[in-house]
């Protein structure tokens, strides 16, 4: 047997699988008193017109398979969102509907970037973009965020740069909650372009706005220079609570790299589910899945208070929960593993470790607003018993 030499690389286990590992071990009434802070994944239920919608076309429609690209009218209602959101004109062309963010983030690398290019990847962020550099057997180039730099890691230094390809952006941030500012987007546009090389802008939290609080969030193709070097990942995921049916977009307005993508996912697989194209149709286009989810930022809203609070009175340093589902705080010393492993075991919260979002999360945790009020005023009061000073 020959394996893909890129495995050799991945020698830390997935962060979440290691923490559905760890709960693996417990007891079953153990278990059931474990409040999970831990993984994204929102606990409201997928909005009711958009489930209708999806019965309703498994009921009453034979597909056979999807097209490519996506449906025609899908893509014309993102294009119309790109026009309502950010005053940007997106064709329905340029927009390629995909099987969740996930596999997008991790494809893209399959198709922009050869084995030994260099990769910048954002530290710290969503796990898949280090994970796909490392298969790939990627260069990879981390620029570190800090709370001192708001996250807006300085540009990498030219000199390792070796042939570069790609650059991993997500604002606003997973797991950090932090903002991009224009100039600075402007810039990695600008390295980008002197460069030949591509950049992936996750934008998977774009719509996710706690408390209906005014985004911040941006599309590159705001930018000049944005349509040339710019691929847009967005995803239905955590706005729509749709999570579970796998449902995402690409933008690429470059028609050499749409060519290649849209030649790569033709090839790849045979487009995303019809079923759940039909939903994101709905989540986009009905009025009433406008006025659910407005509530369910409500809802999230009070969460991140409940949030907020608790780590001020912790004495923490936090970021997050205005553009993200994410509390993101510092914690006393470094090994941010073995801190998560003992407040699980002492006083049963899951949070994320730091490190698992790249080496600039050591000594941080990240925590979700996925609990309901009552469960996350819990999980604070547990956590003002846990010892952290001598974790
Ligand atoms: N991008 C970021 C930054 C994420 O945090 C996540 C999920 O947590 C994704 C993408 C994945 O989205 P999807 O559910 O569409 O695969």
């Amino acid at each position: 047997m020959k394996i893909n030499n890129g495995f050799n690389s991945w020698n830390t286990p997935y962060l979440f699988q290691a923490m559905e590992d760890t709960m693996a071990s417990f007891t079953e009434e153990q278990r059931a008193r474990i409040i999970s802070l831990g993984i994204g994944d929102p606990d409201i239920e997928t909005p009711a017109p958009i489930r209708r919608r999806i019965m309703q076309e498994h009921r009453e429609v034979y597909h056979g398979y999807p097209t490519a690209q996506g449906r025609l009218d899908l893509r014309e209602a993102i294009s119309k969102y790109y026009q309502n959101r950010f005053n940007v004109q997106v064709s329905a062309r340029e927009v390629f509907v995909g099987s969740g963010a996930k596999t997008d983030l991790f494809d893209l690398n399959a198709v922009f970037s050869r084995p030994g290019d260099s990769v910048v990847i954002l530290d710290p962020a969503y796990p898949v973009y280090r994970d796909a550099a490392l298969y790939r057997g990627n260069k990879i180039v981390y620029i570190s965020g800090t709370l001192a730099n708001r996250y807006q890691p300085e540009l990498p230094d030219e000199t390792q740069l070796h042939d570069l390809a790609l650059i991993y952006l997500c604002y606003p941030n997973n797991p950090t909650g932090a903002d991009a500012d224009a100039d600075y987007i402007q810039s990695m546009i600008d390295l980008a372009r002197k460069h030949k090389a591509m950049i992936v802008m996750d934008i998977a939290y774009a719509d996710f706005v706690p408390g209906n609080t005014p985004s911040s969030a941006f599309s590159i193709f705001q930018f000049p220079g944005g349509d040339e070097v710019g691929i847009e990942v967005a995803s239905f995921s955590k706005p729509f609570s749709m999570t579970g049916d796998r449902i995402s977009w690409v933008t690429i307005k470059n028609p050499e790299a749409a060519r290649f993508w849209h030649r790569y996912r033709a090839n790849r697989d045979s487009g995303a589910s019809n079923y759940d194209q039909v939903g994101a149709l709905e989540a986009l286009t009905s009025p009433e899945v406008k006025s659910i989810v407005h509530e369910n930022f409500n809802t999230y809203g009070r969460r991140a208070r409940i949030l907020k609070d608790g780590l001020d009175t912790l004495g923490f340093q936090w970021t997050g929960l205005t553009n993200t589902p994410y509390a993101w705080f510092k914690v006393p010393g470094s090994d941010d593993i073995e801190t998560a492993r003992k407040i699980l075991e002492e006083v049963g919260v899951i949070l994320t470790p730091g490190s698992g979002f790249g080496p600039a999360g050591r000594g941080f945790l990240r925590a979700t607003v996925f609990q309901p009020e009552s469960r996350l005023e819990e999980a604070i009061s547990r956590l003002k018993r846990f010892d952290f000073e001598s974790a």
